[in-house]
Formats: C-alpha cells, structure tokens, sequence
C-alpha cells in the first residue's frame, strides 16, 4: 500500500491550493501515509514570498516524516531577465508566458544559497508549458521532452514531477482529453524520446514521478491514456527508471483515493523508490 507522497501543495502555494499543514498533517496519519513532503510552487522569483510563509508554516507544525520541499516550474532565462528588470506588464504570477524566443534557453528558479537558506530537503521540478511556440503535436512533444530533459540532468532537481502531464488547448465538451497532443494515442512519442529520457534520469540519479492526482487518478484523462501510461511506466521501470509517487494534491483536505492509485499501480508491478526517511 502506498505509504509515501512527495508532492503536495498547501494554502501556501501561488495557485489556488487551500489545504493547511494542520489538515494535512491530521488527514496523512489517518491515510497511513507516513513518510511525506509538501511542494508549493516556484515559478519565477515572484514567488519567493509563497515559500518563505510556507517554511515558516512548515517549522511551526513540524511532525516527523514530514518534510518541506518545492515544485519549481521549467521556466526561461528570457522570462527570468524580464522580471529582474522589472521588465514586463500585467500579472506574473505564473511568469511570462507570451511573447518569448522560440527555444530559448532553460532555467530554474532557484539557487544553492536558496535551498540552503529555507532547508529545502528536494525539489520536485515540472514541465508546465509550451515555450513560446504554436500548438501542434510535434511542437508540444519535442518542447515537453526539451524540458523533461534539462529538469533530469538538473544537479538541483531530484525529482522530475509528471511527465507529459499536459493542461492547455483540445480540451472536448466533456471536459476531457482525448486527442492532441498524445491522448489519442500516446505511442506517439516515440520510444527512442523514452530511452533518451530514462538514461539521462538514471544518469543523473533523478526519480521519475508517478503523479496521482494529475495523471493517474485525473477526470481529466481517459482511461484509454491512463492505460497507456501505465504502460509506458512499465516500460520505463523494465530500462531502469527510479520512481517517486506524489499525490499533487490542490485541494482543501487530503482527499487523494490511494487505494484506487494502489490498485492501478499494483496492476503493473510499479511502486515508489524515493523516501527520504
Ligand atoms: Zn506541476
Ligand atoms: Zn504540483
């Protein structure tokens, strides 16, 4: 049984995460989940305010097995200049995402002197959007693997949060994903896309995540995909692949359905290897 989850967002988190260290502490011993870390988001250094009230939050309830981390987003060096300009108009709260170069260089948020400064004890590192570029399959898998790649061989990332989860255009009326970018079919992308990325975790000694409320347990997926997934995680796990499993919980209580996820997993022999404990 799924007794670990590193990936969880509180009230803290910039966007529209409401749940309290009080209630997840509280909800976590009552799920048996045991060895545990919270992640609020980093974007762009606009953030920085979100996680320092969240450390402070974190040494205030502190309990053992829990443990205080972030989710940095992939973001550029274009973006980053911009806002340590000043450089930029309107609302920045996920960074600047209209208007840059096309494959620009990638960057992260955070420093050393950062993750030494606020005891971050890992950092979970995510790709979240296309950079700057139109809309076509092609375009979002070579993009998403160019970001899964730089966040794997990242010497501040350990863990590489979800990926090819997707959130953007070809949403249907039932609220759903059913086509592009790789909903259809996510065969896709190619296995030769998936060796790249396996070698450069396993070189780089970076877990791969199984994110549950995002992709595994998500209304938002089909469970054509999901089925498919799990298979490329299967796959992944036959190459070598380390794995981390993270709820990605957002909401108001610890509401995450760890026996369906366990179920699903189980199905296809893959469990969680990271523990900080
Ligand atoms: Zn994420
Ligand atoms: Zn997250």
């Amino acid at each position: 049984m799924i007794n670990n989850d590193y990936h969880i967002h509180t009230n803290n988190s910039c966007d529209g995460a409401s749940m309290p260290y009080e209630v997840l502490i509280k909800k976590a011993k009552e799920k048996g989940i045991k060895d545990y870390g919270v992640t609020d988001h980093i974007h762009t250094p606009y953030n920085f305010p979100d996680i320092i009230k969240s450390h402070q939050a974190f040494l205030k309830n502190k309990v053992p097995g829990m443990h205080f981390g972030v989710e940095v987003s992939s973001v550029t060096t274009w973006e980053l200049n911009k806002i340590s300009k000043g450089d930029y108009e309107g609302n920045i709260t996920y960074g600047i995402r209209e208007g840059g170069p096309k494959e620009t260089n990638l960057a992260i948020a955070i420093d050393e002197v950062f993750i030494k400064k606020y005891d971050i004890e890992f950092v979970v590192g995510g790709t979240h959007w296309l950079m700057y570029q139109e809309y076509t399959r092609e375009n979002l898998i070579k993009d998403y693997h160019r970001q899964n790649m730089f966040l794997a061989t990242h010497p501040l990332v350990n863990i590489v949060a979800h990926p090819w989860w997707y959130m953007g255009p070809y949403k249907n009326k039932e609220n759903q994903y059913a086509t592009l970018p790789w909903f259809d079919d996510f065969t896709v992308i190619p296995n030769s896309i998936h060796k790249e990325f396996a070698n450069a975790l396993i070189e780089n000694n970076s877990y791969h995540e199984i994110n549950l409320g995002a992709i595994v347990l998500s209304p938002a997926y089909t469970e054509k995909f999901k089925v498919q997934y799990l298979d490329y995680l299967f796959y992944m796990k036959s190459l070598g692949v380390k794995f981390s499993i993270g709820s990605d919980c957002h909401n108001a209580t610890y509401d995450i359905n760890f026996k369906k996820a366990n179920e699903m997993l189980d199905e296809f022999s893959i469990t969680s290897d990271f523990s900080l404990l």
